[in-house]
């Protein structure tokens, strides 16, 4: 076992022998990401590496250095590009950069690999990347298996109800709201500044999209919901239930050689 599970931590003779020992590794993605002005700019990036560390600790696992960057925000998912902060990679850079670091865990030596999603919009883009990377593995006789992820999707339906009583406004809009304000309250509380939080309804974004963008459809706040019934507590149950969700489904594909 590694005397840590990240990555960046390990010394190198460390790392290569709890990876060829059969250790997967989980890669963290995140994005730089305004979240209004009570959440900080690496927020998907913070939460995508919390989960990930729970992973990697029930299952022997490793973390990996985290994607810090993400694909371009969306107004109806994240507010919006053309915020300021909001620092993003095109679509195809996202795509070169997960099919990169399937190959060179693979030289390392990995057979196991989980992206862990902390972004809505990474996600179609990462699945690319690792489809062209398992395709050119698998073409070599390679048996890499890798598994791809958006936390939230492991929030359990029992603690959707208990947390969202006045009804859940869906994973989209949870941008800067309850989910991720909670979940930093409780991993990253002094990032937080919740005096902050802006109290406005859900916002009202069109079905579809329109680009340019029209920036009045994005909230002044630059947060999708209402972030003033998120507290540490929820963080603490949504952090224990969604990291256990997660192992599970990860142990099942994986499980510890
Ligand atoms: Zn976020
Ligand atoms: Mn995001």
């Amino acid at each position: 076992m590694p005397r840590t599970y990240f990555m960046e931590d390990l010394d190198a003779f460390s790392y290569r022998e709890a990876v060829v020992g059969g250790a997967p590794i989980i890669v963290p993605v995140g994005s730089i990401e305004q979240h209004g002005p009570h959440l900080p700019l690496n927020t998907d990036v913070l939460l995508a590496k919390a989960m990930s560390a729970h992973v990697a600790s029930a299952i022997g696992g490793i973390v990996a250095a985290p994607i810090v960057y993400g694909y371009k925000s969306q107004q109806r998912s994240g507010g919006g590009n053309h915020l300021g902060g909001t620092t993003s990679l095109d679509g195809a850079t996202v795509i070169a950069i997960a099919r990169s670091l399937v190959l060179e865990f693979a030289r390392h030596g990995a057979k196991r690999l989980v992206f862990l999603n902390g972004h809505f919009e990474n996600y179609q883009f990462l699945y690319e990347g690792i489809e062209l990377a398992t395709g050119e593995l698998s073409a070599r006789g390679s048996d890499v298996s890798v598994m791809l992820l958006s936390y939230w999707d492991f929030v359990d339906e029992a603690t959707i109800e208990e947390i969202y009583t006045d009804g859940f406004p869906g994973w989209n809009v949870e941008h800067g709201g309850v989910l991720e304000t909670s979940l930093m309250l409780h991993l990253y509380p002094e990032l937080v500044h919740s005096e902050r939080i802006v109290d406005s309804p859900p916002a009202t974004i069109p079905p579809y999209d329109i680009l340019p963008v029209r920036p009045e459809l994005t909230p002044d706040s630059g947060c999708l919901s209402s972030a003033m019934a998120a507290t540490a507590a929820t963080g603490k149950l949504l952090s224990e239930r969604t990291a256990q969700n997660l192992s599970k489904a990860v142990s099942a594909e994986f499980a510890p050689p």
